[in-house]
């Protein structure tokens, strides 16, 4: 039992003002996690308050890169010192499992602030250039007042995301994590305490949808930094679009893992499902979710994929041996479950799954499911379901008709090709819409820029280009300075 009662606001830990607290339950036992202090428009004025401050008068937007980068580092060591610690509250919080989360060693968020803190010691904030007015100075300075508004499926890395660059440029920052699993944030402001990040450059208040809004409406904000789904991201970047606020973007996705007609069936399957319907047990933004195949093919597919969803074990998250848990909530459940209905009326054919698992009668879990014989055009091929599904799509023709049917979607943010032949999964790959793409694998890399082409989103986030997301250009000429 977690308690974090008090909200992380002007370095100070305090009561919310209107008393109000987010009790949450493990999806996986239903049983009690902890509970958080939950944000209402108090709140969230002191936390932009704090923020304005500690961004106006300084001293961390003017503070030297390097010491930035001492600091950001300092909280990426506290974090990972406690890297099981948190990966336990992540599984209990939101039930993914535990060998997911300490996959790569559970350094969870460290590695992001070390790379930002190197980043940053080396960032341009200052370059000399020649104008044609004479010799100038191009600044890079930070954007400002920062909200980071962040989702569930992902919660501390997702956060870190934006936080770790943020800081790196100088910025301050309040962010509102979502109320499903608003727990873990208090690490990061743990450790912005614990490494002397000033006052008021970190702020961290949970709470839900009004309080998201509310804090995106904040004149005292100069950028969005917003993470979730694209029925909230049209609305947050509506109110931005008004008052000219800076804002990103990262949505959701329906990401095409694509069988050219020469790719062996083991390496699409030994993708399209870990990184695809079983993604965080169905739950990440860009996992491969239409897998589509040349319809001489199809058969063989699907029996591949049966066979590999035979051996997913779901249940309890905590057990190491758990490579699916159960979803996030009760409401997510009865949204997946409307998908499986919805799949089997447009006329999909079910090749496993469907129901819930037996033997597991507490917590919202779903059994991992493929569709086959599907169109792309069913709901279950258009819409993000965020659960255990997996839609394969047969297609005739060649490369052209597979690349159309991969960009036959709304959304674009992940994708993968498959096939023996390099060079003709890289001329695919050229040419699918979309910001990440695997050849013959799939992978996110944080030293390399992810986010969404169409509805999955606006702008970058990882790599430099998660940095230069936070940054504001200034030209500076000088009269006085001598001719060059
Ligand atoms: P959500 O949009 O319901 O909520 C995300 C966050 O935004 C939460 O903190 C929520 O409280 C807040 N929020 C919701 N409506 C708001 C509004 N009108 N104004 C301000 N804040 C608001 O999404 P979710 O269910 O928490 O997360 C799942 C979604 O996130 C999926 O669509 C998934 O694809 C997407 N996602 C995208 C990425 C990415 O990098 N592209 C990563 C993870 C998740």
């Amino acid at each position: 039992m977690r308690e974090r009662r008090d909200h992380f606001i002007g370095g100070d830990w305090v009561a919310a003002a209107a008393g109000g607290e987010i009790v949450v339950h493990s999806p996986a036992t239903l049983e009690l996690v902890g509970r958080s202090a939950d944000a209402g428009p108090a709140d969230i004025d002191a936390a932009v308050a704090a923020a304005r401050q500690a961004f106006d008068a300084g001293p961390w937007p003017w503070t030297p890169a390097r010491e930035r980068a001492a600091v950001m580092r300092r909280m990426a060591a506290y974090m990972r010192e406690r890297g099981d610690e948190i990966a336990e509250l992540l599984c209990d919080e939101m039930g993914s499992p535990i060998s997911f989360l300490k996959r790569g060693g559970g350094d969870g968020p460290s590695p992001l602030f070390e790379y930002y803190a190197d980043l940053a010691e080396t960032w341009p904030f200052e370059a000399p250039r020649q104008g044609a007015l004479g010799p100038a100075v191009v600044r890079q300075e930070p954007v400002g007042v920062v909200a980071a508004i962040t989702p569930w499926n992902g919660p501390l890395f997702i956060l870190a995301l934006k936080v770790a660059p943020a800081l790196a440029a100088g910025c301050t920052i309040v962010a509102k994590p979502a109320p499903e699993a608003p727990l873990d944030a208090f690490y990061m402001a743990d450790a912005a305490a614990a490494a002397g990040l000033p006052p008021g450059v970190l702020n961290i208040v949970p709470g839900g949808r009004e309080a998201g809004e509310h804090l995106v409406r904040h004149p005292g904000i100069d950028k969005v930094s917003f993470t979730g789904s694209t029925a909230a991201g049209r609305k947050i970047a509506a109110i931005c679009g008004e008052e000219l606020k800076r804002c990103s973007l990262e949505l959701g996705g329906k990401s095409a893992a694509v069988m050219l007609q020469d790719a062996a069936v083991e390496s699409l399957v030994q993708c399209a499902i870990p990184l695809g319907l079983a993604f965080n047990n169905g739950q990440a933004c860009a996992a491969l979710t239409r897998v589509l195949v040349p319809r001489n093919r199809h058969d063989e597919v699907v029996d591949a994929m049966v066979s590999f969803v035979k051996g997913l074990k779901v249940g309890d998250p905590r057990d190491p041996e758990t490579t699916m848990g159960p979803l996030i909530a009760e409401r997510q459940r009865e949204r997946v479950e409307r998908y499986l209905g919805l799949g089997r009326e447009e006329g999909a054919t079910l090749a496993i799954g469907g129901g819930r698992p037996k033997g597991l009668d507490k917590g919202w879990y779903v059994e991992p499911t493929v569709f086959a014989e599907a169109s792309n055009d069913m709901t279950i091929a258009r819409e993000e379901i965020f659960g255990p599904v997996g839609v394969v799509i047969p297609y005739d023709g060649g490369d052209d008709e597979a690349v159309a049917l991969a960009n036959a979607s709304t959304y674009g943010l992940g994708g993968a090709v498959f096939s023996a032949d390099p060079d003709r999964a890289y001329r695919a790959a050229s040419r699918i819409r979309t910001g990440t793409i695997g050849l013959n694998m799939f992978g996110v890399d944080p030293y390399c820029p992810f986010g969404g082409f169409k509805s999955s989103g606006i702008g970058r986030e990882m790599g430099p280009e998660g940095l230069a997301s936070f940054i504001e250009y200034k030209s500076v000429f000088n009269r006085a300075r001598p001719e060059a």
